[in-house]
């Protein structure tokens, strides 16, 4: 994605208030950000443990969804997979995530939910994390691939947030 700037960041929030967005505190690397290897910015809040923030080029303009993980987590003894880099992990490794929908929808507490990566690094594990049945191909375009279909995975999500 194109590189935003601190403001445009807190300005692309569309599920939480104007304050929220402009209080949360960002990642602790963003002003050393490789954006091009981005296809979403993803994070967890620092400073308010079970929050969290995505933020995705829709094409037009960038859209971020503030979400709040589950705070009953999954054994590391199980499996997991998170639904938008489809990497498989350790259940302590993925958090269920729910995002509060924009408009009236959100105001009457509906909400939508999908299983995450629980540090929000989607973006990093479609590059580093190959699942071993596509590690026999040219691994430019297994990441090129993984990386199409994450993006259209979160902005399936944001779509649904925003409906
Ligand atoms: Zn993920």
């Amino acid at each position: 994605m194109h590189a935003l700037t601190e403001q445009q960041v807190r300005r692309s929030f569309v599920n939480c208030s104007q304050g929220e967005a402009k209080g949360l505190a960002l990642p602790k690397d963003f002003a050393d950000l490789d954006w091009a290897a981005l296809e979403l910015l993803g994070w967890r809040d620092p400073k308010a443990p079970l929050r969290g923030y995505l933020v995705v080029d829709t094409g037009e303009r960038p859209v971020g969804i503030a979400v709040r993980a589950a705070d009953t987590r999954m054994s590391s003894r199980t499996a997991a997979m998170c639904l938008l880099c489809q990497t498989a992990q350790t259940g302590d490794a993925v958090s269920l995530f729910t995002a509060k929908r924009t408009g009236a929808a959100g105001r009457n507490g509906n909400t939508v939910g999908t299983y995450m990566c629980a540090d929000l690094g989607c973006a990093d594990r479609v590059r580093t994390e190959i699942p071993p049945w596509l590690q026999d191909r040219n691994p430019d375009e297994v990441v090129a691939e993984r990386a199409a279909e994450l993006r259209e995975r979160v902005l399936n999500f944001v779509e649904a947030v925003r409906r």
